[in-house]
């Protein structure tokens, strides 16, 4: 386990990545009744962009460094709106304090990190949090007993692994399977990274054969995927995603490739309802 978030938090494929889970989430709140999020893949939850770790690969300048001036009409001010919140521009927040700052007090985040000083800088973070939960344990693992949820019939789990192992594409379909069977009307949202193409369309492709209904990949290509040895690009599979969110995705991929200077942004329904 040598990945350490730090050194990205704040590139360009983290804000696709939080800017779309924000608008996820923003659906759960239309409806007074709890929902649960899940997040397998936690990392420390917040980032300073002056650490040692931000200034040595910078990368958070080609990213969140370029996107302050959004006006409150933007389809990114709902989550540049929780950046700020959570201590931007120097601090920038990851998915568990996004979903954090999202909850009611009748809704619930349960958050896993494998690394135990990440671990530790998570659980610290929340503390004072009555309806956020810190496992130190695998998130794959942590499906079967963790879901179905206890507290809420909504929920949405979401998977972002580090991509440091071969085989992980393998492993999500068969966690989505996994969260098909114990909680059917859980919505999934995964990320992956884009350095060349063959393996995201094998990855999509996977995911029709596996006859999973209703997944949507918004893509965010920074420049075209032809260096497989670099972060070309980002993606997020949404299964089960809310009405209206494909269209809130589009909005929201488009403002991005302007302010990120991106080479290309789609959002496709890889298989139908
Ligand atoms: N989701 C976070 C965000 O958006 O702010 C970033 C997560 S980072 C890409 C992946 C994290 O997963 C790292 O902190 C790493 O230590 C952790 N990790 C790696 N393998 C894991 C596993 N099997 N189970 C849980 N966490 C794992």
């Amino acid at each position: 386990m040598n990945y350490r978030h730090a050194f990205h938090a704040g590139n360009f494929a983290d804000c696709m990545k939080h800017a779309l889970l924000v608008s996820l989430l923003g659906h759960f709140l239309r409806k007074p009744s709890p929902f649960m999020v899940l997040d397998t893949h936690a990392g420390i939850g917040r980032y300073d962009m002056t650490s040692e770790e931000a200034g040595k690969t910078q990368e958070w300048k080609e990213g969140i460094g370029l996107l302050a001036e959004e006006g409150p009409d933007s389809p990114l001010a709902p989550w540049l709106e929780l950046v700020k919140k959570a201590g931007g521009p120097r601090y920038y927040p990851g998915s568990p304090l996004l979903a954090s700052l999202m909850l009611r007090p009748q809704d619930e985040l349960i958050c896993c990190e494998k690394h135990p000083d990440d671990k530790r800088k998570l659980y610290g973070l929340f503390t004072r949090t009555p309806n956020v939960f810190v496992h130190e344990r695998d998130g794959y693992e942590a499906l079967r007993a963790l879901l179905p949820p206890k507290t809420a019939k909504r929920g949405l789990v979401l998977i972002d692994p580090p991509f440091e192992e071969p085989g992980e594409f393998a492993r999500l379909l068969e966690a989505v399977q996994t969260i098909r069977t114990r909680f059917p009307t859980g919505m999934i949202a995964i990320w992956y990274p884009i350095k060349h193409r063959t393996p995201v369309r094998a990855f999509h492709t996977a995911l029709q054969d596996a006859g999973v209904p209703d997944v949507l990949a918004a893509e965010l290509l920074i420049r075209k995927p032809v260096d497989p040895d670099r972060l070309n690009g980002a993606g997020l599979v949404v299964i089960k995603p809310p009405y209206g969110f494909a269209e809130q995705a589009s909005a929201q991929l488009a403002r991005l490739k302007t302010l990120l200077h991106a080479e290309d942004v789609t959002v496709t329904q890889i298989t139908a309802e």
